[in-house]
């Protein structure tokens, strides 16, 4: 055999071989679709899209923890439409329908990213509202109310709904909580319906004075810095950004809208910051360049998952966290990044 036919079929096994990687990337790509898909699927509703119970008993199991550990009071509205069965009964059980999903759409775009909106049962819809007292809940669930009521389902006549309001106490079990908000819910439809009604009590009496800040706060510190001006500049720029993100995320009566430009933001910066980086690090001759590169791939490809099930409407607090501490700071910025930092030392006296 001749040195040129070796070369040929070396070639052409090596093509192959990149094919095959080619076809099972695309076949791991699939499959990864289609959980997310399964998964979506099996936490909501398939009428309004929201989530469904199941979500919510889990998502209350997670919150009430996370409530009582960081002293964060919590808080749950439950949501009825007005005289339902008279829509159902006048207009058929398909306006119905339309009205459930309309009324869908108007509480979700009412809400903070990070409070989810829960199919509860029939025609009543949960949103569990995190890091809020039942004062500031009260608040949003009249916002709510005023917003239903100002609206034109198309064809319905006026729609109406009443809402009870009730936030976690220390001591009480979830069913307990429940009992609460629906005797609110109760109240409300007592006196009349379209109204809404709050249980007044709850943690946030005894957390008072502890705040309602963000849970959830980069804090920059010295030991971040590498040396490079420009790296550190666009660093402690990242961590301003993701912090107007978590405070976007958190402020109950803020529309689900204000996550959407926060995050935009702080996603154009981690883009551009990446490209900065990695040219400053080609300069440098950094050895493990193409490594670092891989890393911001997956980064910006985690950041683009993020970007997508915010636009869904489906993003969470944890969604957040998980990306933006965990990933860009606690993996990235600390581990990545730390190994190109000796780089710069000569900067740092
Ligand atoms: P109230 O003001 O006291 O809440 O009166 P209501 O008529 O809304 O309350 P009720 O609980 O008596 O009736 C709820 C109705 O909601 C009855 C049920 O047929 C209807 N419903 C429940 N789920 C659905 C659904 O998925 N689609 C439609 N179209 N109707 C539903
Ligand atoms: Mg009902
Ligand atoms: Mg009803």
């Amino acid at each position: 055999m001749t040195k040129t036919t070796l070369n040929t079929s070396t070639q052409a096994s090596h093509d192959e071989l990149l094919r095959t990687i080619e076809s099972l990337r695309a076949k791991v790509d699939e499959l990864q679709a289609s959980n997310i898909e399964l998964e979506r699927l099996r936490a909501t509703d398939p009428l309004t899209g929201v989530w469904n119970r199941g979500q919510f008993d889990r998502a209350v199991a997670l919150e009430l923890d996370r409530s009582v550990r960081y002293k964060q009071p919590l808080s749950l509205l439950l949501v009825d439409i007005d005289h339902f069965k008279k829509v159902n009964d006048t207009l058929g059980h398909k306006a119905g329908d339309l009205v459930l999903k309309e009324l869908a759409s108007i509480i979700t775009a009412g809400i903070r990213m990070i409070d989810g909106l829960y199919r509860w049962g029939g025609e009543e819809f949960a949103v569990l509202v995190t890091s809020t007292s039942y004062r500031k809940a009260g608040i949003l669930a009249e916002k709510l109310r005023k917003r239903v009521a100002q609206t034109d389902f198309a064809g319905a006549g006026p729609i109406t709904v009443s809402i009870g309001v009730a936030e976690h106490r220390c001591a009480e079990s979830a069913s307990e909580w429940f009992e609460r908000v629906d005797a609110a819910l109760y109240r409300a439809k007592l006196e009349g319906r379209n109204r809404v009604q709050v249980d007044p009590r709850g943690n946030s009496d005894l957390w008072e004075g502890l705040g309602t800040a963000p849970i959830v706060r980069l804090v920059w510190r010295e030991a971040y810095e590498c040396g490079q001006p420009q790296i550190d500049e666009e660093h402690r720029r990242l961590f301003e950004l993701a912090n107007e993100a978590f405070d976007a995320s958190f402020d109950p009566i803020g529309e689900s809208g204000h996550l959407a430009p926060a995050l935009d933001r702080l996603l154009a910066h981690i883009a551009q910051h990446f490209e900065h980086e990695e040219k400053i690090l080609a300069e440098q001759g950094y050895e493990r360049l193409e490594t670092h590169r891989r890393a911001h791939a997956a980064l910006i490809g985690r950041a683009l998952e993020l970007k997508a099930s915010v636009d869904r409407g489906q993003a969470s607090i944890g969604d957040l966290v998980e990306f933006l501490a965990n990933k860009v700071v606690a993996q990235h910025l600390l581990m990545a990044d730390a190994d190109y930092f000796p780089l710069f030392l000569d900067n740092k006296d």
